[in-house]
């Protein structure tokens, strides 16, 4: 296991099509490093929750299982990476989910450095997690999440010790909204049409390291932290 560390790590961007695991790893390098899971899907879910505008704007598009404006989605990740807590890097889940979104990103990084303990620069790290088909439908269709803490369990492969219950916090587990049958097939091929075009960005760019999700969830963490300590 690789020792937790307090050194910058710069953005780090999970990609990969939902159900690979990108929230459950992101929590665990976010405690592992110090550094925030910046996940616009539950940033996204969190506005719905309380009603603010962008809640109401993308409350229906997602129950669709449709991507919500990049407009709206750049301008919500702008807000949250000028928060404090992002100084020393930063694990974006989630994003960037266009073409265009990628774009933004690399126009709006252009500008920051991250100094790391040799000091050097660093640009974002960009892992995509690869997961295959009916693993991501089994992945998905057990997904229970905790509303309170946002623990995310698998009634097949990661069960809460208590049937339906929160292992840290005692809460009911929820599912997800998107996670019905009928919002998966929106949800894959969106990610087939819009957000593979972004891994062919980064990888004609040099940038894309590919880690094989179908392996125990302990084993892609131990890899992750591996490409990450090779690179910070
Ligand atoms: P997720 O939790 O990442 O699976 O995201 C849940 C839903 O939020 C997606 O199906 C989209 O409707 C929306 N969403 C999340 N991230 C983005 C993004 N980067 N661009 C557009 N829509 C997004």
């Amino acid at each position: 296991m690789v020792q937790e560390t307090s050194r910058d790590v710069g953005p780090v961007v999970l990609l990969g099509p939902p159900g690979a695991g990108k929230g459950t790893q992101s929590k665990r390098l976010m405690e592992h490093y110090g550094i925030p899971q910046v996940s616009t899907g539950d940033l996204l879910r969190e506005n719905v929750a309380h009603g603010t505008e962008l809640g109401l704007a993308a409350k229906a598009v997602m129950a669709r299982g449709e991507l919500v404006s990049d407009d709206l989605v750049c301008n919500m990740v702008r807000e949250r990476l000028l928060q404090p807590d992002c100084k020393r890097g930063y694990i974006l889940d989630g994003f960037p989910r266009t073409a265009a979104q990628a774009g933004w990103l690399d126009a709006l990084l252009e500008h920051q450095i991250f100094d790391n303990s040799r000091g050097t620069r660093t640009w974002p790290i960009v892992i995509r997690l690869d997961v295959d088909y009916n693993q991501l439908l089994l992945r998905i269709t057990g997904r229970r999440c905790c509303p309170t803490c946002g623990r995310i369990y698998n009634v097949h492969s990661q069960p809460a010790h208590v049937y339906e219950v929160c292992d840290i916090d005692g809460s009911k587990l929820v599912t997800r909204n998107d996670d019905r049958l009928e919002v998966i097939q929106p949800r894959l091929k969106a990610y087939q049409e819009q957000t593979r075009p972004v891994a062919d960005y980064y990888q004609r760019t040099g940038r894309l390291i590919s880690v094989n999700g179908d392996r125990p969830v302990d084993e892609v963490t131990e890899q992750i932290y591996r490409i990450l300590e090779d690179r910070v």
